[in-house]
């Protein structure tokens, strides 16, 4: 016998932390909500794990921060290479002082169970949504592959939390920007005896086996256990594509830190890309909203999008107890938050992707006075951990080049 249509207030694709963010925060906002993933959890996701102190804010809205925290926490980020190690403490801000560090398949189970606790969730697994059904630019219906079976969801409003390459997203007319700037990235983890440090490391300088400069970057982050999850990245344009194979170097930078870092053999490698800055159109129809990486809501800077995915959850929730013409609302709402960091943040990114720039800025950067001062400065806008309220020198200077580029700048974000 085929099954009843079913009716809801919300509808969430996708159940990365995204997605299950805004399942919880759209229980809690009243709402009936269907929260489908194509995958059955514990699943994988290619990831650095890192969360930083603006993740474990968002974090606290959860109410899942001591959860996390309580297993491992870290201090900031230690910057490796051109002659220096830099550390650069979390600093104070209203995102707090605390990192973590979780494994996708443990952190995206958590949060997803959590969400699936709160009164007014319903969760399917194994559920892929197919293909939206629209009438005048609304989805009507949502056909959705539930186990064998095929399932018709008729839900008031959609959010699109499908991730990375948003195949639900593309069907509703989302476009990706990759002459804007974009990440390639691999991973995997080792066991090691050092898997307490607690810093997030980063090495600035990569070298291949013949000791070739690479255009890339490679962190070592600690997971509190017997585990490090290991990983290099590339940033990229249409133009500039970064002409690096990740696995490889991610096993020959491996190798480079075995005997420091105490590393057994690398396992579980995979590699995918990161959308960033916003360079996505299309963003919001007139009940739908994509949120996370759908929206490429990545920072140019250091990659982190676990952070901005569990934001976009809140703020999309909240822009439905406002308003119902989200089309308008939800691009605009975008750029009000996020728009001038993220222009500058791409601009600044878009400058590493020339091959002279580090080898030259590198050295001036990680030693003597530029280790001291401008490292520890650079990792806080790198982790975008000024606020609007914050008035010393260093947010200062960032806020008055945000407002300038503002003027100038009419590259594709979120249009
Ligand atoms: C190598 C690498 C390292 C990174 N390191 C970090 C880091 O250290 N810290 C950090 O903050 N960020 C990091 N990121 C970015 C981070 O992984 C993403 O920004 C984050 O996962 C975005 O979450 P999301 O919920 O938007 O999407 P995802 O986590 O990708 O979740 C999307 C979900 O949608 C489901 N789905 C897809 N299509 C459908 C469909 N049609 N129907 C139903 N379900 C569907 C998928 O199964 C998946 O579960 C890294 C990314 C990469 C690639």
């Amino acid at each position: 016998m085929a099954h009843p249509d079913v009716a809801v207030d919300v509808l969430i694709v996708g159940a990365g932390p995204a997605g299950s963010a805004a399942a919880y925060h759209a229980a809690h906002a009243g709402q009936s909500v269907l929260l489908i993933d194509a995958a059955s959890f514990p699943r994988d996701k290619t990831c650095g794990d890192g969360l930083t102190p603006r993740a474990i804010k968002e974090l606290h809205s959860l109410h899942l921060a001591h959860q996390v925290t309580s297993r491992y926490r870290n201090q900031g980020l230690f910057l490796h290479g051109y002659g220096g190690d830099v550390q650069a403490p979390w600093p104070e801000s209203t995102f707090g002082r605390l990192g973590s560090a979780m494994k996708r398949r443990d952190f995206d189970t958590l949060l997803f169970r959590h969400a699936q606790q709160q009164d007014g969730v319903d969760t399917w697994e194994n559920a892929e949504a197919l293909s939206p059904q629209l009438y005048a630019g609304r989805i009507e219906q949502v056909e959705v592959r539930h186990g064998g079976e095929i399932r018709m969801v008729r839900p008031r409003m959609v959010l699109v939390a499908d991730g990375v390459r948003s195949s639900f997203g593309r069907k509703l007319g989302r476009q990706w920007h990759r002459e804007q700037v974009y990440g390639i990235a691999a991973r995997a983890y080792c066991t090691t005896a050092r898997g307490d440090d607690p810093w997030m490391h980063s090495h600035v300088e990569l070298r291949d086996e013949q000791g070739h400069l690479q255009p890339g970057y490679g962190w070592i982050f600690p997971l509190g256990s017997d585990e490090v999850n290991i990983g290099c990245g590339a940033l990229s344009t249409a133009a500039r594509p970064a002409q690096i194979n990740t696995k490889k170097l991610l096993l020959s930078y491996a190798a480079q830190q075995r005997e420091h870092w105490q590393l057994e053999p690398s396992r579980e490698i995979a590699s995918a890309l990161l959308p960033m800055g916003g360079a996505i159109s299309s963003v919001a129809g007139a009940n739908w909203m994509l949120l996370g990486d759908a929206a490429a809501l990545v920072n140019p800077l250091n990659g982190e999008g676990i952070d901005y995915g569990m934001e976009s959850a809140r703020l999309a929730v909240e822009l439905m107890g406002h308003t119902s013409r989200v089309r308008e609302a939800w691009p605009r709402l975008l750029r009000e938050h996020y728009g001038e960091s993220f222009r500058l943040a791409r601009r600044l990114a878009r400058v590493l992707t020339y091959p002279q720039f580090l080898p030259a800025a590198g050295p001036v950067a990680m030693r003597g006075i530029g280790g001291r001062v401008l490292m520890p400065a650079a990792a806080r806008l790198m982790g975008n951990l000024i606020t609007d309220s914050d008035r010393d020198l260093v947010a200062r200077v960032w806020h008055g080049a945000q407002r300038s580029l503002g003027w100038v700048d009419d590259t594709p974000l979120w249009d």
